[in-house]
């Protein structure tokens, strides 16, 4: 059995507080701790000297619907809370119903999901598995075992949620040293496995808010071994926006690709370009397959999950747009 290291804990009521600790270097933030506790166990964080709990603040859970039909939903309601809520759309909760399982679900949060690290099979393994080969970048080490050509780590976004967000241009809430600050979810990513967040480590999402999603069409899908617990191995998220026959808005984005959710430009840019049709779906679907070039670092091999993007994205577009196989 894989144990904790010995580490400090805090479970402050206050927001301030807990900003203020987590400048001190070696704390780290722990919502519902299902992804931070198993990497902890596996020695992931080694400079890890002190967990800072959320879970007793207030305010920071909860779902709310604003005049204007935007959604906030507060970083420590959970997974489940938002699978089951009528008032998020539809997208979000299939999105949140299809992360883990119902036991993760039910402790982890959508702060949790939205920050979740990146996965990589030479790291996501017990210290004494990776103590077998010259530990890679993101465990400290010079190398990385995926491609080792090149001084750089390609671990993997692993958010359910992450890319739905960027494709429905959510907006995140941070509270900091230096205040408050609101980014827009996709400026929440950087393509980076071993600092994939554009935040800084003090800074804590308090609520990610939705805008209100009038006429757009919006679904997600996702590949996974195992569909009642695994991490997603491809997730494809689309809004789109239809007038009389025709796409005039998209946004698809990849998740479980790269470092960051990808948004897939040239795909989007073919499908607003002439009337929506079977064709069209399927050029834009191969359009999104040549955009990615997924690496031999998680469940099953690259090349498989290559060749299901543009699978994925015909479905759901096929699925939005009314047009089935
Ligand atoms: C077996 C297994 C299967 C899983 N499958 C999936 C899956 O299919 N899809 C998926 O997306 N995830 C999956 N996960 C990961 C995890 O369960 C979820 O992502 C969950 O939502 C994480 O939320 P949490 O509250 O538990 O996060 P925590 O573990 O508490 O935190 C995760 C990370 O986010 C940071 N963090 C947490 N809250 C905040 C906040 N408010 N502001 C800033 N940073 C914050 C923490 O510091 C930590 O770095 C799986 C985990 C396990 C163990």
């Amino acid at each position: 059995m894989l144990r904790l290291p010995p580490l400090d804990y805090a479970a402050p009521s206050d927001l301030d507080e807990v900003v203020a600790l987590l400048a001190d270097e070696g704390s780290v933030l722990m919502a519902g701790g299902t992804d931070l506790v198993p990497n902890l166990k596996r020695r992931q964080y080694p400079g890890a000297a002190r967990i800072v709990s959320l879970r007793r603040v207030p305010g920071v859970a909860g779902i709310d619907v604003a005049d204007d039909g935007s959604v906030r939903i507060g970083a420590l309601t959970t997974l489940a809370e938002v699978a089951a809520d009528d008032r998020v759309p539809a997208v979000v909760r299939e999105a949140a119903g299809l992360v883990a399982s119902p036991q993760l679900r039910n402790r982890g949060t959508v702060g949790g999901n939205l920050c979740v690290d990146t996965r990589c099979h030479w790291l996501n393994i017990p210290e004494t598995w990776r103590q077998a080969a010259e530990p890679c970048l993101k465990a400290g080490g010079e190398v990385c075992w995926v491609a080792p050509a090149k001084k750089w780590c390609w671990a993997v976004s692993s958010s359910d949620l992450a890319p739905v967000m960027v494709a429905l241009e959510a907006t995140v809430r941070l509270v900091g040293p230096d205040g408050v600050r609101e980014v827009p979810a996709a400026e929440l990513y950087r393509d980076d496995g071993m600092d994939h967040l554009a935040k800084r480590p003090a800074e804590v999402i308090t609520e990610v808010v939705i805008p209100p999603l009038t006429g757009l069409r919006a679904g997600y899908r996702k590949l996974r071994r195992r569909g009642s617990i695994d991490f997603p191995i491809l997730g494809v998220a689309a809004a789109l926006r239809f007038v009389d026959g025709r796409c005039n808005d998209a946004r698809i984005v990849l998740g479980a690709v790269a470092s960051a959710p990808l948004r897939v430009t040239a795909a989007e840019e073919l499908v607003v370009s002439e009337p929506w049709s079977e064709g069209l779906v399927e050029r834009v679907a191969e359009a999104a397959g040549k955009a990615v070039r997924p690496m031999s670092n998680t469940d099953l091999t690259s090349r498989y999950r290559k060749r299901m993007v543009p699978v994925y994205v015909g479905r759901l577009l096929r699925d939005l747009g009314g047009y089935h196989e």
